[in-house]
């Protein structure tokens, strides 16, 4: 500044300096730019505004799947599932006839295909460097985030949120979420839609005579015949509580229901425990409780619930191994 101030009238403007040193300063900052990624823990890459790879650090070549050197000259679309490549070459094209809008993108989800063809879940965002930094034609930075270990952890969660831990089953919650979907499906589409609920008979005296161990054995294999008995893709099995179990059967009316119900009841009366110790002529049976709703009777799938179950009280109070259909 100082100089600057002595300066007279033919000294050239800042402006004209910069000009004509930007591009060994946009090199040497890019060498020193270049130097840091090389080391840094997260995955960068830099692209010209055609989306070729003009330097690509060691972590995020891991990420594409391929040595640093036969990266460096690709287009980075390459890498990206079909899915996302267009949104991505769109939105270059577009950068590169706004420049002066120096963008930034994301951080967004997308997929990474690697060289060998598998799949990486990623996190990515695209940063503009714009010309009034670089002084040359505009780079872009990308910065990846390996998401494949959350996704993972995540969708396990998922699946113990919404499964029952003894049979795995769906459990209470995805019951009620599942029923209420398919409830409105159903409704909107003028079909039936029928619930069986089903209770072991005499459970108490079952671990009172061979213990909870034993009990709890009993219940996988009863969730399993349950599940082995669903008529279609979109019926589902969930362990309602306890000993007791629920069939939701979305376009079921009720005489299809109590086809399934004595599918059930069949091949749970046909269960052997002799390998856990239990005499070999020892069977268990279910009670069962079907409502089908069809022309508006129930008006809620709490008043459908509660006609199942007073259906299956009807039949645990008739003698129970049997199928009681709510009228
Ligand atoms: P009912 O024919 O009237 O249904 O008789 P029940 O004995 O099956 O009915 P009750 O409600 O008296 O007893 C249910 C039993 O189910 C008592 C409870 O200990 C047992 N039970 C509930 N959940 C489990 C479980 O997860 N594991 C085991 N082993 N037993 C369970
Ligand atoms: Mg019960
Ligand atoms: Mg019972």
């Amino acid at each position: 500044m100082s100089n600057s101030k002595k300066s007279n009238d033919k000294t050239p403007k800042i402006s004209s300096l910069l000009d004509t040193f930007s591009v060994p300063l946009l090199n040497e900052k890019m060498t020193a730019f270049s130097r840091m990624a090389n080391v840094i823990a997260e995955a960068i890459f830099i692209v010209d505004s055609d989306g070729v790879i003009e330097m690509i650090n060691p972590l995020a070549a891991k990420f594409f799947g391929a040595p640093q050197e036969s990266l460096v000259g690709q287009k980075w679309f390459t890498f990206l599932h079909e899915r996302y490549r267009e949104q991505y070459e769109y939105l270059f094209l577009n950068w590169k006839n706004n420049l002066d809008l120096a963008l930034n993108h994301g951080p967004k989800e997308v997929l990474i295909t690697r060289c060998d063809n598998s799949w990486l879940e990623a996190d990515l965002s695209v940063s503009c460097l714009p010309t009034s930094i670089t002084h040359s034609a505009p780079l872009f930075v990308g910065v990846i985030h390996n998401l494949s270990k959350h996704k993972a952890e995540y969708s396990e969660l998922r699946r113990l949120a919404s499964t029952d831990h003894l049979t795995g089953l769906a459990n209470r919650h995805n019951l009620e979420k599942k029923l209420e979907k398919s409830w409105l499906e159903c409704l909107n589409n003028t079909q039936p839609i029928s619930l069986i609920l089903i209770d072991v008979d005499y459970f108490k005296l079952f671990n009172d005579q061979f213990g909870h161990v034993n009990g709890d054995k009993c219940l996988q294999r009863i969730a399993k015949t349950i599940q082995d008995c669903l008529p279609a893709n979109d019926s589902l099995a969930a362990r309602y509580g306890g000993e007791e179990f629920a069939v939701i059967l979305p376009r079921f009316k009720s005489a299809s229901a109590d086809i399934v119900a004595k599918d059930i009841q069949q091949q749970i009366n046909t269960l052997t425990f002799s390998d856990l110790g239990l005499p070999a002529n020892f069977r268990v049976s279910v009670s069962q409780g079907i409502a089908t709703e069809f022309g508006g009777q129930f008006r809620t799938t709490e008043a459908l619930i509660c006609a199942a179950d007073t259906a299956l009280y009807r039949a645990k109070a008739d003698g129970r191994n049997r199928i009681s259909i709510s009228l």
